[in-house]
């Protein structure tokens, strides 16, 4: 959760080539993957939709702030949202309530439009339930390295601590979906309760650091940017560089 202060919702429909919809990339080859990045509220977040053209559903990370927005657009290109993948339990992730900070939306709202459920790391778990008021019915506790499939599309749930104890990245096919572990050009700050900064320097410089360069980085914030290649952010993210010049030196 970074710091900032909530203001009027805004959503904004990204363009992108179709089909496949992916924001920013020109995917060339026939391909059932449906894919949206969407900016959406006052503190620069992005949800993602994640699915299979042909089965028509898809899986959302993160919707908070207007989840009747996400439904609705999720609507427009005829998918059915059939879950919630969730990075982390920060309100800004997830909507509800934290340290006197509220976020409308999220993932409360969601269950009780849909019947969804809510894909959370076991370790994150209790603090998305306190955070959002959501019943452990509506959620599947998952460990790292478990899947989660739309249609004929598989996203890998990648278990990355250190901005919270369960925080998630989600691979599928050339994208890496990274919440708050990594952006552009930071990392997601861990002075706030369950951050540590050893566990972030593991993860950056350890956990992260098999993934091929050629995929391509979604964060959870437009820190720094949109999207970039890994391989690119590896090189320009001064805190990932400078972990993994550290790891390599011991
Ligand atoms: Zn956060």
């Amino acid at each position: 959760m970074p710091k900032g202060r909530a203001a009027r919702t805004k959503i904004v429909q990204t363009p992108g080539p179709e089909p496949p919809i992916c924001y920013g990339r020109r995917v060339t080859e026939p391909s059932d993957l449906y894919f949206r990045q969407v900016p959406i509220g006052p503190m620069a977040n992005f949800i993602y939709l994640i699915g299979s053209r042909s089965a028509r559903t898809c899986v959302v990370v993160d919707p908070a702030w207007d989840t009747g927005a996400i439904c609705r657009l999720a609507e427009a290109d005829g998918m059915t949202i059939t879950g919630a993948l969730v990075t982390h339990y920060h309100p800004d992730h997830v909507g509800g309530g934290m340290l006197g900070f509220r976020v409308p939306g999220g993932v409360a709202e969601l269950v009780a439009r849909a019947p969804a459920k809510i894909h959370v790391h076991k370790l994150e778990a209790d603090g998305v339930k306190r955070v959002t008021g959501i019943s452990e019915e509506d959620m599947v506790r998952h460990e790292g390295n478990d899947r989660v499939s739309a249609g004929e599309v598989e996203v890998e749930l990648l278990h990355t601590p250190g901005h919270t104890p369960g925080s998630q990245c989600f691979r599928l096919k050339s994208a890496l979906v990274s919440g708050d572990t990594l952006f552009l050009q930071g990392c997601g700050r861990v002075d706030l309760p369950g951050g540590s900064a050893e566990e972030m320097e593991r993860t950056l410089s350890q956990r992260l650091s098999k993934l091929p360069d050629d995929l391509t980085l979604y964060p959870g914030h437009a820190y720094g940017g949109e999207h970039a290649p890994l391989g690119e952010v590896r090189r320009t993210n001064p805190f990932l560089s400078s972990f993994q010049k550290r790891s390599r030196a011991r």
